[in-house]
């Protein structure tokens, strides 16, 4: 399976960023190993001083396309979750600055925190689904999916027109605004509606 990660899919988190709003889907890729389901412990890595939360909503693909037309985009999926995209926001910059990519502050061991409870998209108004994000119990993220810059189904059609999707691949779809950074013993709830969907504490 394959982790892919959209960036910059809000305007309110574009420009916390100081970056553009996208004209098209920007996306970029985190391998397996990278995957780190809720339950488990995430230790703070080695190489970074400014390591960062991003919440985000995750969608799950059902089955094998490549070339996906938008319209078809919705048989391609049926469930949603929510997780993090964690990133060593100091190598990340410093990649951004040189032109390179940002593998080193994005696709690290463990960057990808999953929620294991999936949620049937017949049962939300996926257009109009509120997630947050609670550190130490304060909420530090609140998104809503009618902010999309791009919708779920957009995205679909875009990077399959790419990469073949395949089932079990992940969406991270981006995130809202009010990223930041996270210390040892922080502890990080997700949420979608009043739905507790993952729990992790920084070790
Ligand atoms: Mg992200």
């Amino acid at each position: 399976m394959k982790i892919i990660c959209i960036g910059r899919n809000y305007v309110d988190h574009a420009k916390e960023m100081n970056a553009a709003v996208p004209t098209e889907p920007i996306f970029f890729l985190k391998p397996d190993v990278a995957l780190l389901k809720d339950g488990n412990e995430f230790y703070f890595p080695e190489f970074t001083n400014d390591l960062h939360y991003e919440c985000e909503l995750i969608v799950k693909i059902d089955k094998v396309g490549k070339n996906i037309d938008e319209k078809f985009a919705h048989k391609y999926y049926s469930q949603v979750t929510l997780g993090l995209d964690m990133t060593a926001r100091d190598l990340q910059q410093k990649c951004k600055e040189k032109g390179l990519p940002w593998e080193i502050g994005k696709a690290f061991d463990n960057s990808a925190l999953l929620s294991n409870k999936f949620i049937d998209i017949n049962k939300l108004k996926l257009n109009d689904l509120d997630f947050s994000l609670k550190k130490n119990g304060q909420i530090v993220q609140q998104g809503n999916t009618k902010d999309f810059i791009f919708t779920i189904d957009q995205l679909i059609a875009y990077v399959s027109q790419f990469i073949t999707l395949k089932t079990g691949d992940l969406i991270f779809t981006g995130t809202p605004a009010g990223v930041g950074p996270v210390s040892i013993n922080d502890k990080l709830e997700g949420y979608i509606f009043d739905e507790k969907m993952f729990e992790f504490t920084i070790c």
